[in-house]
């Protein structure tokens, strides 16, 4: 099945923002040649030699091989794991025509559950207007179980939590103030929903906490000590937060979301089974040099120090049932990540995996020997399942749900260029490059 089969917008781009170390891995899914595949009868027959020798063309045809293909397959795989479909805890799906352009990628990720953040313009803050956005999403992409969730805001009491409840809201995001994406109503200081978080605790709700503080004024230059918080401490500044949260409500469960240090690893591990993190998939591959100066590797927390990659990838794959896949796969316009949507010339934070989240996962267990079933099953599908108690809230039909994903490494697929055009169109991570394969199995 070809990407495009899954995706009715998509629009293949060449990919061209990419900076040098894209350049010499041949073109970068390009779209008219790979529309052409079947007319061309050559290219056809150049196309099945390569599938039945089940090998690599050598560099000359590799190109031609890409350019042909666009996004499709064309090898024999070199591994094949079939898992039950994925759960994605941690989407950013929009509204309007972007989220018209991202929600039908959920499927080509292999995920068929998610996690819908709140933060749409203006946050989604009351059950009527989060359950109205479920229905709306749920039209993009019927076979997806859609989770809905709403914004930490001073309008929320204790009595809007059992009233949410009552109307199916699995969870409340927490958003310090001004630190990302729509987060202009967020949280200035955590005490004051203390009496929000006992309600949530007794009526069974999550607590998923963007775990940051916000940084030092820049313009403070004489407060150099170490109390001063920049993007590269900001995560591991908020961790005595989250032990003190966890510490005064400990029935309460609370998602470390998209854990990126070795500190918030090792936080989570501490706390008790009420406590989980969150890892996203492009955290598996990214440090500061990545998005220093690469936009579309920008996203908040920002991806920190090897060590700290290596720690994240330890944990997601060491088959503790505390740490699950949560993308926060989070689409911006590719001129909005360019800076040049709004005059500012600044970009925005935000990576969008959503149409490869199992197969980054995948690659990323592959470089350190962890891509088998049960490790990739524990972290993608079962963990999160369980510590939302999906099953027991019957929060998803599973009894419904006959396929099954298979990821194909080997394949010869590369990620697309952009996916969706005009004002909306997202460069995926990676663009251009070789990724894994899966299809969904009914
Ligand atoms: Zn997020």
């Amino acid at each position: 099945m070809t990407l495009k089969d899954h995706l009715p917008h998509v629009h293949l781009h060449g990919g061209d923002h990419h900076s040098s170390d894209n350049e010499d891995k041949g073109p970068a899914g390009s779209s008219e040649s790979g529309h052409s595949t079947g007319a061309k009868s050559g290219k056809a027959k150049f196309l099945r030699r390569m599938i039945s020798r089940g090998t690599k063309s050598d560099d000359e045809e590799e190109g031609d091989v890409a350019a042909v293909a666009g996004s499709r397959a064309l090898y024999e795989p070199e591994l094949v794991i079939e898992l039950p479909p994925a759960a994605d805890f941690h989407v950013h799906l929009r509204d309007g025509e972007m989220m018209e352009t991202v929600t039908p990628t959920i499927e080509k990720g292999g995920v068929n559950l998610v996690y819908v953040m709140p933060n749409l313009v203006p946050p989604v803050t009351d059950p009527e207007t989060a359950i109205a956005y479920m229905a709306k999403l749920q039209r993009l992409s019927p076979n997806t179980t859609f989770l809905p969730t709403l914004y930490l805001h001073p309008s929320i009491t204790p009595a809007t939590v059992a009233h949410a409840a009552r109307h199916g809201i699995v969870g409340i995001k927490s958003y310090p103030r001004g630190l990302t994406t729509n987060s202009d109503s967020g949280v200035l200081s955590y005490e004051q929903f203390y009496p929000v978080f006992q309600a949530m605790s007794d009526h069974g709700l999550v607590l998923n906490l963007h775990g940051e503080c916000p940084s030092t004024p820049a313009e403070d230059v004489a407060g150099i000590d170490d109390q001063d918080i920049t993007i590269l401490n900001a995560e591991a500044k908020f961790l005595p937060t989250l032990l003190s949260i966890h510490a005064a409500f400990p029935d309460l469960r609370i998602v470390l979301e998209h854990c990126t240090t070795a500190d918030a690893v090792e936080a989570v591990r501490t706390c008790g089974p009420t406590v989980a993190g969150t890892i996203t998939a492009h955290h598996l591959f990214l440090t500061i040099d990545h998005w220093a100066d690469d936009p579309f590797c920008y996203c908040k927390p920002v991806a920190k120090l090897p060590a700290d990659r290596a720690a994240l990838l330890a944990a997601a794959s060491s088959g503790d049932p505390k740490f699950f896949l949560g993308t926060d796969s989070a689409p911006h316009p590719r001129l909005a990540k360019q800076g040049r949507a709004s005059g500012t010339a600044k970009t925005v934070a935000g990576v969008f995996t959503q149409p490869y989240a199992v197969q980054l996962v995948a690659e990323a267990f592959d470089k350190v020997g962890k891509a088998d079933r049960e490790t990739l099953e524990g972290f993608c599908c079962r963990h999160g399942r369980e510590f939302y108690r999906v099953a027991e809230k019957g929060l998803e039909d599973a009894g419904k749900e006959k396929r099954r994903i298979v990821l194909m490494k080997g394949m010869g697929e590369k990620v697309v260029g952009e996916v969706g055009n005009g004002d909306s169109g997202v460069v995926p991570f990676r663009a251009g490059e070789e990724v894994w394969s899966l299809e969904w199995k009914e």
